[in-house]
């Protein structure tokens, strides 16, 4: 039995999720004659009630497409130093708009709006690169699933105001925060110019994101979206997964963190591991003790069929997920408890 916490995107699709794709409608998305995929942006714009969405292949696609669209190049961006939009898309905020990431050393991912608001430089001074967007991450993946206190983000969008910035959402996991914390889509939707979500992480679809804002912006993304070569053609097959998942998938997402809590209280007994970080939600990222090197581990892990990753600076990373069943579970505990 292959245990692999690697990432909650290794999922299969089921049988159940299969059939509805296979009796998905299909048409020219291209040409927005996609009737699964224009079910689906409707349902996601609604339920955050944004005024539209649009589908994509990933969400690398849908965070790098709302950047091009919210900034010019030669602005700047701010962010967490842990986010993925400066970490793990390819350097893709310089590549695809050349902008520059004005870091904030926030705590888990997460800054405050008093670091943003210190952090801001004068539009005005020719010397500057001009600030036009606030990019932030719920759940944080490097801060290892933590969520955001909604109070801040409040706060932060305040900032945003007075100072004329756009505001972006990578909510990649944002449904495992809307679970944990008993928030709601909408009151993030209230929020953000622009939302991005994964079906394919905690969902368990086998592709796709969606980016949504106002029907303008949508529109422009829509152009961006072909620019970066993510025009899909008959992508009702894979709408039909992202509408099964968020139909079916979100409210078992308190199964994952229940049981990434469990890996955590094991690991925290553990005497070869140094520490493990407070789990909020699936993620769970711990450091082993000094002399025994990461790598190493990771391969004696292997050797018992228990498959993770490191994420950079000593930090090891354990993903609870759909297809992390009860018993993979307890032989992971056995196996952890055992080493
Ligand atoms: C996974 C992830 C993304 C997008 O990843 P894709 O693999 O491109 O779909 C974006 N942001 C965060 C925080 C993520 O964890």
């Amino acid at each position: 039995m292959e245990i692999n916490l690697i990432s909650d995107t290794v999922t299969r699709p089921t049988k159940e999720m299969l059939a509805a794709m296979m009796h998905a409608k299909v048409g020219d998305d291209v040409f927005g004659d996609d009737p699964t995929v224009n079910e689906l942006q409707v349902k996601v714009a609604t339920m955050f009630g944004m005024e539209a969405a649009l589908f994509f292949p990933s969400g690398t696609m849908a965070n790098q497409v709302a950047i091009k669209l919210h900034t010019q190049p030669g602005d700047k961006m701010y962010c967490d130093k842990y986010a993925h939009v400066y970490n793990f898309e390819g350097g893709g905020a310089a590549f695809n708009s050349g902008v520059t990431c004005s870091l904030l050393n926030g705590k888990r991912g997460m800054f405050t709006a008093m670091q943003l608001k210190q952090a801001l430089t004068d539009k005005g001074n020719i010397h500057l690169p001009y600030s036009s967007l606030v990019c932030i991450e719920n759940t944080t993946n490097k801060g290892g699933g933590a969520c955001w206190d909604f109070e801040e983000l409040k706060k932060i969008k305040h900032v945003c105001e007075e100072n004329e910035l756009k505001y972006h959402l990578d909510g990649a996991r944002l449904f495992n925060a809307l679970v944990a914390k008993n928030e709601s889509p909408k009151q993030y939707g209230a929020l953000f110019d622009t939302i991005s979500i994964c079906l394919s992480k905690g969902l368990g679809a086998p592709v796709g994101s969606v980016l949504m804002g106002s029907k303008l912006d949508m529109q422009k993304a829509s152009r961006i979206r072909k620019l970066f070569g993510g025009g899909m053609r008959q992508a009702g097959y894979l709408a039909a997964a992202a509408i099964y998942a968020l139909d079916n998938n979100v409210e078992r997402l308190v199964q994952d963190h229940e049981k990434a809590k469990d890996l955590a209280a094991v690991l925290t007994e553990c005497d070869f591991v140094k520490h493990v970080e407070p789990v909020e939600t699936n993620i769970v990222i711990f450091t082993i003790q000094d002399d025994i090197d990461n790598d190493f581990f990771i391969a004696k892990m292997k050797e018992k069929n228990i498959f993770f990753i490191g994420m950079g600076e000593g930090k090891l990373r354990m993903v609870t997920h759909l297809d992390y069943t009860d018993e993979m579970h307890q032989k992971c505990i056995d196996i952890l408890r055992g080493f």
